[in-house]
């Protein structure tokens, strides 16, 4: 959500930047409305972004600023994208630094934090943003995220998540918790819908061998269109090129409209510090099992 508050911090950001360096924030035309700069930055990435900017300074002599500009600042998926124009191999490192240090820092404050999934969508964040935004994510609403927020709960301690935030960092318990609460309903097939979704069995068969062990459906919503997650459970830590491969297979065999998710057995034990712990949670308690594709059923006549 942005409040004024946010909106202004966001202007004055904006404005010291480009009072400080106007010559990066040039336009290609000449009149007010001619291909502007696009930015979207969170306010985490403020500060990263003020030493982008300095460190591009102090690399470009002035007989050398006339080509460059930025032409895209944004956040996108919780990767910061960096596009511009000119001079291009004295800046490099300074931009791939910044990059590198936007992966592992809160968008919304500034601190150590990790870029994790939320409901379809990535974000960089630390533990205590990250179960806002799954409180945020509750599947009552907000009266329900509210209730849960500020109810004492023995397993916390009898306490309440308010309180305890209040006092230092989240918990694994805590975050597991909000984790829990945030999940969506687990879907419901009927016969169509089953028989469509076993025939992915053979496409991940193809890609994983032996290392594929089960899959799951969750996030699925009928209603509004063929869509879902799917969750494939696999022996050993999944890798994101095997992911990227399966899904291109998945498209090919006509079902582009699913998510793949790779989960490794041994994210399951602990889902809030495996690397995907919505993909983990969704597995655990907002899932349904697709059976196994068996093409010769007994009843097929053979
Ligand atoms: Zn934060």
């Amino acid at each position: 959500m942005v409040t004024p508050v946010d909106e202004r911090r966001y202007r004055a950001f904006l404005a010291a930047a480009q009072l400080r360096h106007a010559w990066q924030f040039q336009r290609r035309g000449r009149s007010e409305t001619d291909d502007p700069v696009e930015i979207e930055i969170p306010p985490g990435w403020y500060g990263l972004m003020d030493r982008l900017f300095d460190g591009v300074a102090e690399a470009v002599p002035a007989a050398e600023r006339g080509g460059f500009r930025w032409r895209r600042l944004r956040v996108v998926h919780g990767v910061l994208e960096i596009r511009f124009d000119g001079v291009r191999d004295r800046i490099l490192p300074i931009v791939t630094r910044t990059r590198d240090e936007a992966a592992v820092t809160c968008q919304a404050c500034g601190q150590p934090g990790t870029r994790r999934q939320i409901a379809g969508d990535y974000r960089v964040n630390c533990d205590r943003h990250f179960i806002e935004l799954l409180v945020d994510a509750h599947p009552r609403g907000e009266s329900g995220a509210r209730r849960w927020w500020q109810t004492p709960q023995p397993a916390l301690g009898r306490r309440s998540p308010a309180s305890l935030l209040q006092a230092g960092p989240p918990s694994e318990l805590l975050l597991d918790q909000a984790l829990r609460l945030a999940m969506p309903a687990a879907p419901r097939l009927n016969g169509a819908h089953r028989q469509r979704l076993q025939g992915v069995w053979p496409v991940l068969r193809e890609a994983f061998g032996e290392r594929l062990r089960s899959l799951r459906l969750a996030e699925f919503e009928p209603e509004t269109g063929p869509n879902g997650t799917l969750l494939a459970m696999l022996a050993g830590e999944p890798d994101t090129a095997a992911r990227t491969a399966a899904a291109n297979q998945l498209a090919r065999a006509g079902y582009s409209d699913l998510r793949l998710r790779l989960i490794g057995q041994s994210d399951l034990d602990n889902p809030v510090r495996a690397a995907d712990p919505w993909s983990c949670m969704l597995a655990l308690e907002a899932s349904v099992s697709i059976p196994r594709y068996q093409p010769s059923a007994p009843f097929d006549g053979r």
